[in-house]
Order: C-alpha cells, then structure tokens, then sequence
C-alpha cells in the first residue's frame, strides 16, 4: 500500500505541477525539464522524504466516518490539515472543504478534489489494521488514499515554495457515493464556473491509468402505485410489483452498443408491506450509463416505455 501510495502521490503531483505551470500557455509541457525546476524538486523531494507522515494522515481521516451526508467531521479534519498545510480553508453550504492556493492568476482556477464520503454506512468499524506496509481498512483506498494525496500535494507545494499561475483549489468534495449523486463536485464545478482550466479527481486503488474521458450517468427511480388491496378478497386488482416486473423484464431485452460504451442496472427494487396484501406501489432505481449523453436519453426513454407497456399488460 506504501509503494502504491507513493505512485499515487507522485502522479498527482507530477500532473498538478504540469498543468498549474502549462495551463495559460496550453502546450506541450516537458516533465524531466519541469521536475528539474528547484521548486519543484524541492516539493518532489519533500514527498519522497515524508511518506510517514502522509501515511499517518492517510490513516486519522479513514478512521473518521463518513457516511454519505454525514462527512462533517471527517471534513472538519481535512479542513485543519488544510490550514496547517497554508491553504486558505472555507466549508461551502453543502460541506465541502475547500481549501485555496493563490497564484498570480486569480481567475485561473485548477480544481484537484477528492470525495470525503464512503460507501460504508454508520457503525461500520473503520479501525485501520496495519500489515507491514499494508493498510486495510473500509474505504482506506476509497477514498481516504484520494484524500491523503490532497493533504501531501498541497503540503509539498508548501514546503517547495512552488509559485504557480494558476490558483490552485483543494476540495474534499461530499456525497460522491450511491445516493449522493455527485452533489458535492456539481456544486463545486457549477460555483467556480468558467474559471476552472482543470478539473482533477483523484479516487480509486489504480495507479497505472489515468481517466481523460468524461462518462454520462442517470440514476432513476422509477415506480408504479396501484389501489391495493387483500391477497384473497381483492385477487384480480391490478398488482404495481407485476406491472413494474413486467416493465423491467421488457426493457432488459434492450440491445445497448460497445462503442460508446454503454451500461444499465437496476440496483434495488421494493415494494409491498405483507405476504398477504396487494401492493399499492413498487419502484425500482436503476443506474444509466455511457460514454454518449445521447445514449443515456435512449435508454430512459425506453425505460419509460417498458414499464408502461408492463402497466398496460
Ligand atoms: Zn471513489
């Protein structure tokens, strides 16, 4: 974990460093010259030098839980990081941490963000067990790894005395995960606006890709309500979990391209109150996605047909 974290940290800074330099100029930019700059070696020195401590801040903040709309004090901690790290910290309406670098150039904004929430919910024990130079826990590389790589960048930034063009904003960004529905990096995108030169999202185990494509999603809740009823005395009356079955197996049959690469889900499905009452309502969500926007307007409309079609039959 170490090792990988190490690779982490670097890329991101090594990409950070490029754009923060190469953003007003946008051309080609040449590593080995840039990471020869004093500056910045210093900075890349200092991340060499400190992984322990990026380690022990890795681990303070996967030890804070932070369910989906409860990120607060996971976000209260970044936020002191923030400062300690010379950031100018301020928490948005919604909970994001946000945490800015001034350049030269303050409507120059490049945005690297990392989400404070986890899929695990409240009570999960996030204690993080050590093993060598493994660390495990819930959520350690989801995103705690994305957060350490902010706290370690903006900290050797710091310590190199890297001067950029660019106004560089750190965000622990909420609600990244299930039902969160990416409110916290919309509100963050929609609130710096045209300023933003890049957007950088640091998330996930991997280390050997970086994601340059953006990919469309739609999460849908889709439901069917009936009058009810009783299993036996009311038998006949229209059932909403039929209907919405009937819906959800007509649109499976849906055929959906490799290229753009497209993908639909249906995550949960409920409905009904006892084995021996007729449902008044079923609903299903179900999560939409491609490389085309188009596409995603496809399959909901499709979606929609289908499961009227199952009301109809
Ligand atoms: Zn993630």
């Amino acid at each position: 974990m170490q090792r990988n974290l190490a690779m982490k940290l670097l890329l991101a800074s090594g990409i950070l460093l490029a754009m923060a330099t190469v953003s007003l100029r946008g051309s080609e930019v040449n590593v080995d010259a840039l990471a020869r700059d004093a500056s910045v070696s210093r900075s890349l020195s200092w991340l060499a030098h400190n992984l322990d401590w990026i380690t022990e801040q890795h681990i303070r903040l996967s030890e804070i839980p932070a369910p989906e709309f409860s990120e607060g004090p996971r976000g209260e901690a970044l936020r002191k990081i923030f400062e300690a790290n010379g950031l100018k910290t301020r928490v948005d309406g919604i909970g994001n941490v946000i945490g800015e670098r001034a350049g030269s150039q303050p409507d120059e904004i490049i945005l690297l963000a990392a989400h404070l929430d986890t899929v695990f919910p409240a009570g999960t024990n996030v204690k993080v067990k050590r093993d060598g130079g493994r660390l495990e826990a819930p959520g350690i590389a989801d995103n705690g790894a994305g957060l350490a790589a902010l706290i370690a960048v903006s900290r050797a930034l710091q310590e190199g005395r890297v001067r950029t063009g660019a106004t560089i904003v750190f965000a622990g960004d909420v609600g990244e995960e299930g039902e969160g529905n990416l409110r916290g990096i919309r509100a963050l995108v929609d609130s710096f606006g045209s300023k933003l030169r890049a957007v950088i999202a640091v998330d996930g185990a991997a280390t050997d890709f970086v994601t340059t494509q953006g990919l469309a999603s739609r999460r849908i809740e889709a439901y069917v309500t009936g009058p009810g009823g009783h299993s036996w005395s009311d038998f006949g009356a229209p059932n909403p979990i039929t209907a919405l079955s009937r819906g959800i197996v007509k649109f499976s049959g849906i055929s959906v391209p490799d290229s753009p690469r497209t993908s639909f889900n249906f995550g949960v499905i409920e409905g009904g109150t006892s084995v021996n009452s007729i449902p008044n309502r079923a609903a299903v969500k179900v999560d939409l996605r491609s490389e085309d926007d188009a596409q995603i307007s496809r399959l909901e409309s499709a979606l929609h047909e289908a499961i009227r079609a199952g009301v109809n039959d």
